[in-house]
């Protein structure tokens, strides 16, 4: 499926050809100041599956580990996906329009949520990065 997600002023959108193929809650604490919510919730794009439709121009990384980045609309401030080695890698779930067709899977990074929150789903939950990775 194509999906599409824009920010909050508009200016920037993007689309993801082909399904996403793995969603989470990010509780870290960087996620949540780049958010300014509890949480952040992303889900993993297919190799070669994320172009930006329009506003690449008002996109700026925020470098927020050495191989790691966050992009977001310099216009409006929404967090649009996290980027790995250059590449965007995550897309933001708050920014897609309509059904993205993929559920959160997990919660991650549990061990440093905020002492505000309280997780009441039932998915599964790592105090930092899935064993798996
Ligand atoms: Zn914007
Ligand atoms: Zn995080």
């Amino acid at each position: 499926m194509t999906i599409e997600g824009r920010c909050l002023c508009g200016k920037v959108r993007y689309e993801v050809r082909g399904d996403l193929t793995r969603a989470g809650s990010c509780h870290c604490s960087m996620c949540r100041r780049s958010h300014g919510a509890a949480f952040g919730t992303y889900a993993s794009v297919p190799d070669g599956g994320f172009h930006w439709l329009a506003g690449e121009d008002d996109v700026t990384v925020y470098k927020s580990s050495p191989a790691g980045g966050r992009a977001f609309c310099r216009r409006c401030g929404s967090t649009l996906g996290a980027v790995e080695n250059g590449e965007l890698r995550w897309i933001t779930l708050g920014t897609v329009d309509g059904d993205p067709g993929i559920r959160p899977q997990a919660n991650i990074f549990v061990a440093s949520k905020a002492p505000w929150h309280e997780i009441t789903d039932d998915l599964p939950q790592f105090d930092e990065y899935p064993p798996s990775e």
